[in-house]
């Protein structure tokens, strides 16, 4: 049996997975970025987890290695100047090419779920879809008249850095007001710091914990339990999201927009502004129906689903995705 390994690096997890032909995920590992603070620990993680996967079963052939990271540079295989991982330059193609000596791909992290969502999603029959991932970070995964959107260096669809707001809130990148600051993880938190700090609220549960130690989590939790100002905090966050995903389908004209990533979990309580201030935002020559929909690829593999789909095309239409191959 052939299988092919799919590597989803994030802010908090690297996700190694071995899927096969059909897109079935057999086995996952997953390594805490936190507990890999230098190069040379993070590769004998890998290496480590890869040889744990595949000494699992028997009878197989390994295919070939997908990764999807931030900071992906397509034309050298390695991973630069990524503002949430602490590595400054990662050569992981050419070091996952001499270890296992199959062909390696490299991409950028979101075009990842793009790429699993045309290739195993609903996805499958459209040409023009953007799916915004909300993560740690925000990012874009573009596909423009059938083709994924790369950009000279693989760097296209960092939608999470477009200012949003004039002089707004510090970002990693070095900028102010970008969206990945109103719109990730942590975005939500900071909004909620924000309004609970303003001493507006009379009464919500997200006080009965220090504000500083608030965690996006504890956001939606309150939030499905009909907590006001949690409600309140995701209106705030839905109203920057559908604005912003307005000004997206003034550049790409999508069909589809899908939102994936731990945000996206939070379903109506952040779909529902979103989808409401990206109608009152939308350019009027556009369709006002434009769905805004819940990635379909079940969240918590898409990222090593789409590394494995570099893998698995047949017919060479992520060719020009590779970074090397041997
Ligand atoms: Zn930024």
């Amino acid at each position: 049996m052939k299988v092919a390994i799919g590597i989803d690096i994030g802010g908090t997890n690297i996700k190694v997975g071995l899927i096969n032909r059909a897109g079935q995920l057999l086995q996952e590992n997953n390594i805490l970025v936190k507990e890999c603070p230098s190069q040379n620990i993070l590769f004998k993680e890998l290496k480590n987890s890869i040889h744990s996967l595949t000494y699992q079963l028997e009878n197989i052939e390994l295919a070939g290695i997908g990764i999807g990271s931030p900071g992906a540079n397509v034309t050298t295989g390695v991973i630069e100047n990524a503002s949430n991982l602490p590595w400054d330059k990662l050569p992981i193609v050419e070091f996952l090419i001499n270890l296992f000596n199959v062909p390696t791909y490299l991409t950028n992290d979101a075009n990842l779920f793009a790429i699993g969502e045309k290739v195993f999603g609903d996805a499958r029959h459209m040409n023009d879809f953007v799916v915004v991932t909300l993560g740690t970070g925000v990012g874009a995964g573009i596909y423009c008249n059938g083709s994924l959107l790369q950009g000279r260096d693989g760097l296209a669809g960092e939608f999470g850095h477009v200012i949003i707001q004039k002089d707004g809130r510090p970002c990693q990148c070095g900028r102010k007001g970008c969206l990945e600051r109103y719109t990730s993880a942590s975005g939500l938190v900071l909004t909620a710091q924000e309004i609970l700090n303003s001493g507006v609220v009379k009464s919500s549960t997200l006080q009965d914990q220090p504000i500083k130690e608030l965690t996006s989590m504890q956001v939606m939790e309150a939030a499905a339990s009909g907590d006001f100002m949690a409600l309140e905090i995701f209106r705030v966050t839905g109203k920057v999201l559908g604005e912003a995903l307005a000004d997206l389908t003034a550049y790409f004209n999508p069909e589809a927009i899908f939102l994936a990533g731990g945000l996206a979990k939070a379903g109506s309580f952040l779909f529902e502004p979103t989808i409401k201030s990206f109608k009152e935002n939308l350019l009027s020559i556009y369709p006002n129906d434009i769905p805004i929909l819940q990635g379909s690829i079940q969240d918590n593999h898409a990222g090593v689903l789409g590394a494995a789909a570099l893998v698995w095309d047949s017919e060479g239409h992520f060719k020009k995705i590779h970074s090397s191959v041997i």
